[in-house]
């Protein structure tokens, strides 16, 4: 990999390679290329929480089901609010929420009632308490009100028949309260994505092994496991696989059968022991591409027979980006989710930074406070080895192919980790 460092005098698009696709056009053909998932099931609403509706949901009620009060005061007719000076009404009782007044107003009189209460038959207009003189069973109020003040009337917020939440729809905390505001017990949704991963790597040793010299702990299964259960999936964890043909080529034959997505993590280089590409030929339809990013450069997708396939580079940091950028998109698309796109945010960045024009770079920073304003800055070393960058940082900071570099308090593009899962 050709890893740019420091700041030598590069000619403009020294770290270019024209061979490489853009972050946007990987993201646009992988998200061209696959379909959302067929099957749902009906869930409860509390278990639909992060699943994807699929199902319009309607509104079969209004709401508010009734006319009623937004204040504690008094209910009237408008009629009753003098032209000029004073006026006094009768008081007839209370209307409380959820017990609410069950006689009829007339003119001359009102009703106290409270937050939330229904609005009696006869009344249109809530004067407030604090603008009203109590006088024993008569109150008295000015005519600065304006007829059906303090009224929330009967299916303001939604209307019965009302379309609420769209088939499409990642199901938020807040969706789960409006569900129950309509009484809805269950919603239909789009069953769990099944996803079987594995890593690659003769140098790689499971937790508990011991570690001889040269070899490493594989970080990348517990990443990945950790993305992938904050979005939803279904995992099926396959463990090392070591870089011999047979044993890879019979991983991605048992994955394919398992599972909706598989993905692995290294191998997809061009390294003498990168026996993934070699076998992923043989069992699947896979392009090999060189993303003009970094890290992350090297990117395997496709199929295999009817399993989406994705391999991440090895490297611990890229794994992390190329899941973010690529893979976390794409699983969304397949759970039935349309709002897959994520948002960057411009703020001043506190750091210098270092970058040759070429590639888009996603170094990891923090967003804080500095004084009166929002900044971010860059965690320390960016190696794509070093996933204690990515521990420490709360987003990624974008900078774009043509960059050259940042120096302190220029505005740059900030992609908040807490946007993507
Ligand atoms: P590769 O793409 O297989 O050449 O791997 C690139 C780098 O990432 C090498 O230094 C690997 O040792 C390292 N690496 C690959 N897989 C893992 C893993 N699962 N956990 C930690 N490091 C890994
Ligand atoms: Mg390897």
């Amino acid at each position: 990999m050709n890893e740019a460092k420091g700041a030598t005098k590069a000619s403009c698009m020294d770290d270019f390679d024209p061979n490489s696709l853009s972050v946007a056009a990987a993201v646009q053909r992988i998200q061209a290329a696959i379909e959302p998932i067929s099957g749902c099931e009906r869930l409860a609403i509390r278990s639909a929480l992060g699943r994807t509706l699929a199902e319009n949901i309607h509104s079969q009620i209004d709401v508010p089901g009734h006319t009623n009060s937004a204040m504690d005061g008094y209910a009237l007719n408008g009629s009753d609010i003098p032209a000029q000076g004073l006026q006094e009404l009768r008081l007839l009782g209370t209307s409380w929420a959820g017990r609410p007044y069950a006689g009829e107003v007339g003119e001359g009189q009102c009703v106290r009632i409270m937050t939330g209460a229904a609005m009696p038959r006869g009344t249109d207009t809530v004067v407030i308490q604090e603008h009203v003189e109590l006088m024993g069973d008569r109150i008295r109020f000015d005519g600065k009100q304006q007829r059906g003040q303090n009224v929330r009337k009967a299916g303001e917020d939604i209307a019965c028949g009302e379309l609420v939440l769209h088939a499409g729809k990642r199901l938020v905390p807040a969706d789960i309260g409006l569900l129950a505001s309509l009484g809805i017990i269950e919603v239909m949704v789009y069953r769990r994505l099944r996803v079987a991963f594995f890593s690659t790597g003769d140098e790689l040793r499971s937790l508990g092994e011991p570690l001889e010299m040269g070899a490493i702990y594989d970080s990348n299964r517990y990443t990945l496991h950790g993305m992938l259960s904050r979005i939803g999936a279904e995992i099926t964890d396959m463990g090392v696989i070591r870089d011999v043909r047979e044993d890879l080529h019979n991983a991605f034959m048992q994955a394919a059968t398992a599972a909706d997505v598989i993905i692995t993590s290294g191998g997809v280089s061009v390294g003498e022991a990168d026996f993934v590409k070699d076998t992923l030929q043989e069992v699947g339809e896979i392009n090999f591409w060189k993303v003009a990013m970094k890290p992350g450069r090297p990117l395997a997708f496709g199929r295999v027979n009817d399993a989406v396939f994705f391999g991440l580079p090895g490297n611990p940091v890229s794994v992390m980006v190329t899941f973010y950028l690529f893979v976390q998109p794409a699983l969304r698309k397949l759970m039935g989710d349309l709002h897959t796109e994520t948002h960057t945010i411009s703020m001043p960045c506190s750091s210098r930074l270092k970058k040759r024009p070429g590639r888009v770079e996603y170094q990891r920073g923090v967003i804080e406070r500095d004084r009166d304003q929002t900044v971010v800055r860059k965690t320390g070393p960016q190696g794509s080895g070093i996933l204690s960058s990515m521990s420490e940082a709360n987003c990624f900071i974008v900078l774009p192919l043509e960059s050259a570099g940042v120096n302190p308090g220029e505005t740059v593009e900030v992609l908040p980790f807490a946007g993507l899962v």
